[in-house]
């Protein structure tokens, strides 16, 4: 099986998937989207509003800032993958539960190990928490960590993990775009 065909399994097993009670108030589940090839893997909380009607990750206006994020560091979608910890939109966009993480990242620990990507790009607290302490990363406050690059080493071919803000901390400050533009450039561009 190559990638895409393993990535389309994981599809199946997401959008038929009862594991928490997300399941039923989603439109649509949010598998990822981007190239299974991609060196660089992003990866949002949960999808909002918008990516639970289309069933694409980051099309709403947190979507908007990411594109002009990656724009900024030479990328556009095609060149990574992007998924979520949550793959179904918990109601009025609360924050994840502890207990819906637990059921559904092992969705997203199959899509890590097909991608297999040399980084992890980590986008918010709650993607920050799970990714931190999948690889044995101490747990910290991303005011702390945002912006640095962490090197891992594991069987999986992970090399470095990134801490970012979320986009979405752009539309409810702009201000902050300028701290997530710099914080962009330490993905380094292409690892593979
Ligand atoms: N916020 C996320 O974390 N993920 C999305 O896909 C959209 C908004």
């Amino acid at each position: 099986m190559d990638k895409e065909e393993e990535i389309s399994r994981v599809a199946e097993g997401v959008e038929s998937c009862r594991r928490c009670g997300l399941y039923k108030t989603r439109n649509r589940a949010v598998v990822g989207s981007g190239s299974p090839d991609a060196g660089i893997m992003f990866i949002g909380e949960a999808p909002g509003f918008n990516e639970d009607k289309q069933g694409k990750p980051f099309v709403g206006r947190a979507g908007g800032v990411f594109d002009e994020l990656l724009k900024s560091v030479g990328l556009e979608r095609g060149d990574v993958y992007v998924a979520n910890v949550l793959k179904c939109r918990p109601p009025g966009n609360r924050s994840p539960a502890w207990e819906e993480i637990r059921a559904c990242t092992p969705h997203l620990d199959e899509q890590i190990s097909i991608i297999r990507p040399g980084v992890i790009a980590t986008l918010g607290g709650f993607s920050m928490s799970y990714i931190f302490g999948k690889f044995g990363l101490k747990e910290d406050k991303i005011s702390r960590v945002h912006g640095r690059a962490f090197p891992v080493s594991n069987l999986a071919g992970i090399e470095r993990i990134v801490a970012l803000y979320h986009p979405a901390v752009a539309t409810y400050n702009p201000g902050m775009m300028g701290v997530l533009l710099e914080d962009f450039k330490s993905l380094g561009g292409l690892p593979k």
